[in-house]
């Protein structure tokens, strides 16, 4: 379905969960979440009826996320269901890995065909660090075991952050020499749990440019990364910059948290409740959050905080 300025809305990103077995530090506050009532979630049945009614309005692609999906006892499930659905053509999921190395090959037979695992650091003190409470060996074993399950692509985010991992920048895209991954850098966005930041965390794309100065570009996906490689490398590096090149102009997704809020975009604070409401009235609900996506996010600057209203781990990142 498009939206009022013509934009293409057919790509979900569905959270399954606000819960997660880490703490980043851009991400969620130092003592979680507070733990809402179970019956307050979608359930499992909720979800699916959500992907279909999604899916009837045109939606083809559903990236699982969260919270950490892999913390979903109903992940594989929900996984099957979503690649089921008459539709949907692809489902791709979000994971910091860490729990991924006996799930990897049971998730791809369940139908995910793409996988993003974060991981901003290659030191393992600094991981533990930016996680609060994260193994850097687990995140890798996680890493390997996406390589080896045979999705059709992984890639791995990287959120660029000032005086943390600036001078990483070339280890983590030496990734992509041997391995068929990309690196992504995604710019830091100043959600309303990263405000300790302050400007100087805030690292433009361009660095990764500037520090890469052999990086050559590459056709442009189909995604909102800007794309790059190495010379002679398999995977390529890409740009994701929401805050100095934001894409909304093309922005074709739509969020629904795990307590069953459609948000129209990721940065505004509204919110379309569809719980409850069978799958025509979801349906319903969803075209009028994609009717009222709005043209474009707003002032998002290291100076500003996103008017979201809600850390990231509760809208799905
Ligand atoms: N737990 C999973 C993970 O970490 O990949 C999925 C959920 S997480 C919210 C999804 C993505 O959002 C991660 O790649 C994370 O790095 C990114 N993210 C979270 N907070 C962010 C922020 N303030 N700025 C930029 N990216 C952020
Ligand atoms: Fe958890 Fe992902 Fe947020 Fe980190 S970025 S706290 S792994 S949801």
């Amino acid at each position: 379905m498009k939206d009022r300025l013509g934009r293409d809305v057919t790509y979900l990103r569905l959270s399954v969960t606000e819960l997660c077995n880490l703490r980043c530090r851009y991400c969620m506050p130092e003592a979680g979440v507070c733990r809402k009532r179970h019956a307050d979630m979608m359930t499992q049945e909720e979800l699916l009826t959500a992907v279909r009614a999604a899916a009837s309005l045109g939606i083809r692609k559903v990236r699982i996320t969260g919270g950490e999906p892999l913390v979903k006892r109903s992940l594989l499930p929900i996984c099957r269901g979503v690649a089921a659905t008459p539709g949907i053509e692809e489902v791709c999921l979000t994971t910091n890995g860490t729990l991924l190395p006996p799930l990897a090959a049971e998730l791809r037979a369940a139908g995910v065909r793409r996988v993003n695992l974060s991981l901003d650091t290659l030191e393992a003190e600094k991981y533990a660090w930016i996680t609060r409470r994260g193994v850097l060996s687990d995140a890798l074993a996680g890493l390997e075991a996406a390589l080896r399950a045979g999705f059709d692509q992984v890639k791995v985010n990287a959120v660029l952050i000032g005086g943390f991992n600036e001078n990483e920048i070339e280890n983590l895209a030496n990734l992509t020499k041997d391995a068929p991954l990309d690196v992504r850098f995604i710019e830091l966005m100043p959600m309303e749990s990263g405000t300790l930041w302050g400007p100087a965390a805030f690292c433009s794309g361009d660095l990764v440019l500037e520090r890469l100065p052999q990086l050559r570009p590459e056709p442009a996906g189909s995604g909102v990364a800007r794309l790059y490689r190495l010379p002679g490398a398999r995977g390529r590096v890409g740009l994701i910059r929401p805050v100095s090149s934001h894409f909304c102009a093309a922005c074709s997704r739509i969020r629904l948290t795990a307590d069953g809020r459609l948000k129209p975009c990721l940065h505004t604070p509204a919110e379309y409740p569809i719980r409850g409401l069978g799958e025509a009235g979801m349906a319903r609900r969803m075209a009028a959050a994609i009717l009222d996506k709005p043209p474009c996010h707003g002032v998002l600057s290291a100076g500003s905080v996103s008017a979201a209203g809600r850390s990231m781990n509760e809208i799905g990142g």
